[in-house]
């Protein structure tokens, strides 16, 4: 899985570790909390593949991948530069892309796998100030239904997770203002817990969700009441 070195990444490598699962986790310091945390950046290509290789040869084939690291550079869209569109779109979504495309082949030689990619409810319902990570979010659902097409057939699911506002570094910094915002409106009455999110991963990589594919999870209080 990617990005496990803080945040909801963390939170999901240590269930599938509570699970008794054989957790790699890569991220850019290869601080993650895998049984081998790797370095590897997900907008690199060969630093991907190169930490899949030695995560394969430490485990066999990938059997679950979690696409989950991401990155904001929030901005108004009439003054955002091309570079901070296409920086949180080659994170997000073509980081994404490149460790499914990397992951697949295994499950399809093993008929079977399960892709979780980390998507949003801005990614459903937008977000001001965040144009390049709502489409980047917005487009793992096309990635997610497109691969379920592909690779349906053998046994292998695609989804994603759209969580709201969870308890992380990444909204560490929403002001007062805003977090009370936000809070209003979540039926829950509360911002989510990383742990919240590695919930719903678990559960979709597991056997019970072998039928659940190309569907989005939303994990988010009833913020965005299943859309
Ligand atoms: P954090 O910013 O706390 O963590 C992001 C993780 O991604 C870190 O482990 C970081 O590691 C890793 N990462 C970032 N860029 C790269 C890269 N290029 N290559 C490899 N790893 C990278 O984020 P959260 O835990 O809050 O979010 C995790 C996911 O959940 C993200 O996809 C985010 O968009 C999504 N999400 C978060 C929500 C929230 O409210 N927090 C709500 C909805 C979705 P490092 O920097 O060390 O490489």
């Amino acid at each position: 899985m990617t990005g496990a070195s803080r945040g909801i990444g963390h939170a999901i490598a240590a269930a599938f570790l509570a699970a008794g699962d054989n957790v790699t986790t890569i991220d850019r310091q290869g601080s993650g909390n895998g049984a081998l945390a790797l370095v590897g950046d997900v907008t690199d290509t060969a630093s991907i593949n190169a930490a899949f290789d030695q995560a394969e040869a430490a485990f066999g084939p990938v059997q679950v991948l979690v696409a989950n690291a991401g990155a904001t550079r929030d901005g108004l869209a009439m003054r955002m530069s091309d570079e901070d569109f296409a920086a949180v779109i080659d994170t997000n979504l073509a980081g994404a892309f490149r460790c499914a495309r990397r992951a697949v082949g295994s499950m399809v030689r093993a008929r079977r796998g399960a892709i979780v990619l980390i998507g949003s409810v801005v990614g459903l319902g937008g977000g001001a100030g965040q144009a390049n990570y709502a489409a980047s979010k917005a487009g793992l659902v096309g990635l997610a239904r497109a691969l379920t097409r592909e690779v349906g057939g053998r046994g292998i699911t695609v989804n994603v997770i759209a969580p709201g506002f969870i308890e992380t570094d990444m909204t560490a910094g929403l002001g007062e203002k805003r977090r009370s915002e936000v809070l209003a409106a979540v039926p829950a009455g509360r911002l989510g817990l990383p742990d919240d999110v590695a919930a719903a991963a678990v559960f979709l990589a597991s056997p019970g969700a072998a039928y659940v594919s190309g569907a989005v999870l939303p994990v988010d209080g009833g913020l965005g009441m299943g859309h």
